[in-house]
């Protein structure tokens, strides 16, 4: 099966801190299937290191106030267009990211409170049709 996989996930030092979220379950459940990395915000031409964002209102926004939703936008479109070009079957997402994030995300008040809820790039993916699974639950 072709599977996309959060770049974080696989060890990639993609993360707001410049590390990653490598997953040694992800990685094994990847085990005999075609794997495609992305990471959305990258794509969005946002640094590593940057400052963390969460989703305000419905607006991604870095927690020293910036508006930073056209970039998370981007970056999750052009990773759609990826997805779709590529043909991918499932896709696999980082936990609580306001891109990636498929079943909870943080509230917007940087205080670490979580809420039921999607980043930009989960959403965008399950409204074009793809099948989202957060890493914790494989
Ligand atoms: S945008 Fe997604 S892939 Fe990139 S660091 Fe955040 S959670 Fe990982």
């Amino acid at each position: 099966m072709k599977i996309m996989v959060s770049a974080c996930l696989l060890g990639e030092n993609c993360k707001y801190n410049g590390g990653n979220n490598y997953s040694e379950r992800v990685h094994a459940f990847l085990e005999g299937h075609e794997v495609i990395s992305v990471c959305p915000e990258v794509l969005g031409g946002l640094p590593v290191p940057r400052v963390p964002s969460e989703i305000v209102d419905g607006v991604v926004t870095s927690r020293d106030g910036r508006n930073v939703d056209k970039e998370f936008r981007l970056g999750a479109g052009l990773a759609l267009e990826r997805a779709e070009r590529e043909g991918v079957e499932l896709v696999i997402l980082q936990s609580r990211s306001p891109s990636c994030g498929a079943k909870q995300i943080y509230d917007g008040t940087f205080s670490g409170k979580k809420i039921p809820g999607q980043g930009v790039f989960a959403r965008l993916l399950r409204k074009n049709g793809f099948t989202v699974l957060d890493a914790e639950e494989l």
